[in-house]
């Protein structure tokens, strides 16, 4: 990370960034976002809500799926990125499953903001995807399947269950998490 990547990640991570919200903290002044959305211009609403930034959201999430690949493909892992199941609830889209020997991972990333407690967060994709168990089982050929995240929030701080179920089954390594962290405040500063 250059320097002044890293004094920007650092304001990013303390809300220091100059919003229209954190500028005018204190006074009476025009506080809603300059792309013209209905909302107050937070670094929160910048970096998870606003149209004018989507573009760079995806490209964050792409970025930290990219990088875990990279990773699970080196350490023996078969990768299928964004395989598609028909479900009775519609269809679903992991990021990724990754399989090893008797194993698959359906590993889903998401960048969330700092509204929800992480766990949460955590909990509620592990969900999202646990149904889809005897589908990867029988498309995959493999008996055990297990339904991760990967969880962040946009500051760059991991749900402790994703980082610690990820190291825990070998996908990561624990130098990766500071790497994961790392590219999304880099991605909230772009
Ligand atoms: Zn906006």
């Amino acid at each position: 990370m250059s320097g002044r990547d890293f004094i920007l990640c650092t304001k990013l991570k303390y809300n220091a960034l100059p919003s229209r919200s954190r500028c005018g903290r204190g006074r009476v002044t025009d506080r809603l976002c300059r792309a013209g959305c209905a909302q107050n211009e937070t670094t929160g609403h910048i970096l998870q809500a606003c149209p004018r930034t989507h573009g760079m959201r995806v490209r964050r999430h792409d970025a930290i799926v990219n990088y875990t690949i990279r990773g699970l493909e080196q350490r023996g892992f078969v990768v299928a990125k964004e395989p598609m199941f028909n479900t009775a609830e519609g269809r679903k889209k992991p990021d990724l499953v990754a399989t090893r020997g008797d194993e698959a991972f359906i590993i889903d990333a998401q960048v969330v903001s700092d509204c929800e407690p992480l766990r949460r967060a955590h909990r509620r994709k592990v969900e999202k995807y646990g149904d889809l168990t005897p589908i990867v089982s029988a498309q995959f050929g493999v008996q055990t399947i297990i339904p991760m995240s990967l969880t962040l929030n946009w500051r760059g701080v991991w749900s402790s269950d994703s980082a610690q179920a990820l190291v825990e089954n070998r996908l990561l390594r624990k130098s990766d998490l500071s790497v994961i962290s790392s590219r999304v405040s880099v991605g909230g500063v772009a």
